[in-house]
């Protein structure tokens, strides 16, 4: 059991560790849910308002809040931050695992000092989740899943939320055994797990923030904006979650100006979460088919046709 590793109140709930399975599933009671939800709704809303009040005074098009789009990426956020996922999806099936990835328990950060153990840990489940991140573009099947993250075309701070289910717990699983491996360091852990969604919140935000002479070394908003550019030589670029080091490193890294549209050009997905939900799962299909019969996707898969580019050349 790892103390402090949740919000006591079930706010914010970690998602990659299977020894905190039995106190999620204790979190199933609905009043339980409820309050999660109504504190991710508070953190959020404070959030909202100072992102507001940045994002006023660089001009952005505030109007966006009043769309469609924002209010669907309102269900992701309230899907994952207020708890429904992690005790619905995620916990039953970690649970179920569990028992078979024993052998991977070996908690080798514990013979490490704290903060030296946690900063590890941070640099590489970062390491490995840009790997992950460009499996998801370079996998047929988890492209699908994931392209309905990169479906947002007015971005907000939430569309950080705007995952598939799906996507979100095979990414989830992929990363488990490393978690396993390494041990999670418990010191600590709730703040920094805070700070680091507000920060990858804010990538997200109509800010042209590069961080100065920091661009090279960590994820603003305007490196991740290029990694939601319409164009595919913008979003098969600049895969870091919180360093942005990783694509300077292999050769992904893009800059120069804030691209100014979003989403991915000849998406079969529409702005509805009907859409969003169901698109992938016939995407799949239709990439199948194709790889059945031997033929070329149809042109209405021509983004998934994208997304096994699987290893971008640098511009340079
Ligand atoms: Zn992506
Ligand atoms: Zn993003």
């Amino acid at each position: 059991m790892q103390e402090g590793f949740i919000d006591p109140g079930g706010v914010l709930v970690v998602l990659s560790d299977p020894s905190v399975v039995g106190q999620l599933v204790s979190l199933t009671g609905l009043p339980a849910l409820v309050r999660s939800a109504v504190k991710a709704i508070g953190l959020l809303g404070v959030f909202f308002v100072v992102l507001w009040m940045l994002e006023r005074r660089s001009g952005a098009d505030r109007g966006r809040y009043l769309s469609r789009n924002f209010l669907h990426d309102c269900v992701y956020t309230l899907f994952y931050q207020g708890g429904f996922y992690n005790v619905f999806i995620y916990a039953a099936v970690a649970n179920a695992l569990q028992p078979r990835l024993a052998m991977f328990e070996l908690d080798l950060l514990r013979f490490l000092p704290a903060p030296v153990d946690f900063v590890l840990y941070w640099i590489i489940l970062d390491f490995l989740g840009y790997w992950v991140h460009r499996l998801e573009h370079a996998n047929p099947v988890l492209w699908s899943f994931h392209s309905v993250h990169h479906s947002q075309e007015r971005m907000t701070f939430l569309t950080t939320f705007r995952n598939h289910p799906v996507g979100m717990l095979i990414a989830n699983l992929i990363m488990l055994i490393p978690v396993l491996v390494l041990g999670i360091p418990t010191r600590v852990w709730l703040i920094l797990y805070v700070m680091q969604q507000a920060f990858e919140a804010v990538q997200h935000a109509e800010l042209d923030w590069g961080y100065g002479r920091l661009y090279p070394i960590v994820v603003s908003p305007r490196f991740h904006a290029f990694h939601h550019g319409r164009e595919a030589r913008y979003h098969h670029r600049n895969y870091g979650k919180l360093l942005s080091v990783w694509d300077h490193v292999f050769g992904t890294a893009t800059g120069g100006v804030r691209p100014s549209r979003f989403g991915v050009d000849g998406l079969p997905m529409r702005e509805s979460l009907i859409s969003q939900l169901v698109s992938p799962f016939r995407m799949i299909w239709t990439w199948g088919r194709s790889v059945v019969g031997g033929t070329t996707p149809a042109a209405g898969s021509v983004a998934l046709t994208a997304g096994r580019a699987s290893v971008p050349r640098s511009e340079g």
